[in-house]
């Protein structure tokens, strides 16, 4: 096992920026998700560290060592990549053996067959052993392209997106195989992938990486409660997070947020910002409530007259997005609760301002 460190790592390809000013740290048994959008520089984060493409600037120390000039082979590191590779002529035993077969290795018959075996077991492909690799589907293959990683003991494992080619089923049982392999052997991994679900499940802590630049570095819990700007806070959740732009106001107690068409104002927790700042307002579909009847507005929340935009039923749930004056709000709600609700029909949308995020105007506005 190991701690991997990234410090200050730079990367241009040509006159593209790939990295930036990329910094992170890995404990040694963590089990760490490099989360960001197509392009954002995951992959060649994970080279970098695999010591497969050199950095323009910056040092990768693998337990306190710089590694800068250490060739990929003797870092000790386990990867797996998108683009798996897997030997055609060899059946799925001798995939997964190869690595322990390698002269490097120089692990003793026995011992192979039994990791193989717990392997492929964690897996569900201990049926498919004597298969050639050129009859396995797609989900199949990736399986034994883990496999070949998890099957060898490492210092570390870089796997990115290893489940990217499963079907959802069985990337939600694969998703609780992994989280119990990682926790159950406890080996350093970072975890490429853009999808939040994975990352929230399975991450330690999560890297959100953006144009080549690490947004925020914190817990599920960190990054889910605590986002440190508008585009973290976007990246989790679907629905996504509802963003309403406008400024924060003068009032008596407090602060206040005044929507950019002044159609609505709401009490905020207190920002580091005076009054004028141009803001934007994030709220979660989920900390929203419809308010359809005349009852009373339970203490501690307050009420915001719209009208229904649009219903979306999604199984148990329905999203409800409302329309107040410019701004539109997506609420979730038990499908039985809007069963009566047509297009355009008045509603109340209940707030509980201790659910508002505060960020800076802009697509990376930080959070005040
Ligand atoms: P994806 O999720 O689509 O795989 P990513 O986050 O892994 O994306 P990278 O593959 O690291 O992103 O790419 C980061 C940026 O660097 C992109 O703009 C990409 O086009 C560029 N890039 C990556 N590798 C090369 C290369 N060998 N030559 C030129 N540009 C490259």
């Amino acid at each position: 096992m190991a701690s991997i460190d990234v410090h200050k790592v730079d990367k241009k390809f040509g006159k593209v920026t790939a990295l930036e000013d990329v910094s992170f740290s890995v404990a040694d048994g963590e089990f760490f998700c490099l989360l960001g959008p197509s392009g954002a520089g995951k992959t060649t984060t994970l080279k970098i560290v695999a010591g497969l493409v050199e950095p323009g600037g910056g040092t990768v120390h693998i337990d306190g060592v710089d590694v800068g000039d250490v060739e990929p082979t003797h870092r000790d590191l386990a990867m797996c990549f998108e683009n798996y590779a897997l030997y055609p002529q060899l059946n799925v035993f001798d995939n997964l053996a190869s690595p322990l077969r390698s002269p490097l290795s120089r692990t003793p018959a026995d011992e192979i067959r039994h990791r193989i075996a717990h392997t492929a077991g964690l897996l569900g492909i201990d049926h498919l052993l004597d298969r050639s690799v050129t009859q396995l589907s797609n989900g199949q293959r990736q399986r034994v392209a883990l496999g070949r990683v998890l099957v060898r003991p490492a210092r570390a494992y870089l796997l990115d997106e290893p489940l990217a080619h499963l079907d959802a089923k069985l990337r939600a049982t694969m998703r609780a195989e992994l989280k119990s392999i990682s926790g159950g052997d406890a080996t350093t991994t970072i975890y490429v992938t853009h999808d939040y679900v994975e990352a929230l499940s399975l991450a330690d802590r999560i890297g959100v990486i953006r144009d080549g630049r690490i947004l925020q570095v914190g817990t599920p819990g960190e990054v889910w409660s605590a986002p440190a700007n508008a585009f973290v806070a976007q990246a989790f959740g679907k629905p996504r997070i509802n963003l309403v732009p406008g400024a924060l106001v003068a009032s008596d107690d407090g602060q206040t947020f005044a929507s950019a068409d002044g159609a609505f104002q709401v009490p905020v927790p207190s920002t580091d910002v005076g009054e004028g700042t141009e803001v934007q307002i994030g709220i979660r579909p989920r900390d929203l409530r419809l308010h359809t009847g005349a009852g009373d507005v339970p203490d501690g929340q307050v009420r915001l007259e719209g009208s229904v935009y649009v219903l979306e039923h999604l199984g148990r749930n329905t999203e409800v997005t409302v329309a107040i004056g410019q701004s539109r709000l997506s609420v979730i709600v038990p499908r039985s609760e809007v069963s009566s609700l047509a297009r355009d029909d008045k509603v109340g949308v209940l707030m509980n301002p201790h659910t508002v995020h505060v960020f800076l105007a802009g697509a990376e506005g930080k959070r005040v």
